[in-house]
């Protein structure tokens, strides 16, 4: 992998900045997979014979997951929003900046810093979003659709956080050799072209909210508009 000037550049500062001599990538990694894994397992131990009506939470919420992810992804983390203007200086101002189409991989283990969500950023996610809203589910529904709920949106942060870092580890590995990898590495590796970043492939994960409203990148499309970044 060659890396562009300006992109090396933007990597050496943006380490100086904001990787502290502390920060490992590895741990970084393994306290959300830990927390996933631990409260999936839970979830499972706790659903007791769902029905078939309970068993429809799980391919409910992974879409509604899906459009979640393109929508927060195409708008907030792409367009300064007020109160939540932060997501968009770390993903546009920083990760997109940080990994280009032509360098999108990570030099070292440190380099997750720039992939991984920041620790507060998943408990946030946690306290306001899983656990209330399966807490609800649990006592208004059933115990199963609550479960069923957690399981599949953790999961689902959980699948994000592992595609998104196998897009930004070399290609070669046995991570990135599974199946259907490659094309998905494609559509990420695409948005990573600055001049399509807030036009095309809002999906980080599996391309259904892109195919819904017609934000796939063709391959064969030039991209010749000059980049926008606002702010
Ligand atoms: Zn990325
Ligand atoms: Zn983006």
């Amino acid at each position: 992998m060659t890396i562009p000037p300006r992109v090396a550049a933007f990597r050496e500062a943006y380490r100086a900045d904001h990787i502290h001599s502390w920060y490992s990538g590895a741990r970084h990694l393994a306290i959300p997979l830990a927390i996933c894994l631990t409260t999936m397992s839970i979830g499972l131990w706790r659903i007791h014979e769902p029905v078939f009506l309970e068993l429809l939470t799980v391919p409910i919420t992974f879409l509604i997951a899906n459009m979640v992810e393109y929508w927060v992804h195409r708008h907030p983390m792409h367009r300064p929003m007020g109160p939540v203007a932060e997501l968009y200086r770390r993903h546009t101002r920083q990760h997109h900046f940080f990994y280009t189409h032509e360098a999108m991989e990570a030099e070292s283990r440190r380099d997750f810093h720039m992939v991984l969500f920041p620790g507060v950023t998943a408990a946030f996610f946690i306290v306001f979003f899983v656990a209330p809203i399966g807490a609800a589910f649990f006592l208004l529904l059933t115990p199963n659709v609550g479960w069923l709920y957690i399981i599949t949106v953790m999961a689902y942060f959980l699948t994000y956080e592992l595609l998104h870092l196998a897009y930004h580890l070399p290609p070669q590995t046995a991570v990135g050799r599974l199946p259907g990898m490659a094309s998905l590495r494609r559509h990420h590796t695409a948005h990573h072209d600055q001049r399509l970043m807030s036009s095309h492939n809002f999906n980080i994960t599996f391309p259904i909210g892109d195919l819904v409203f017609g934000t796939i990148h063709v391959e064969h499309e030039a991209a010749t508009e000059p980049v926008q970044v606002a702010g």
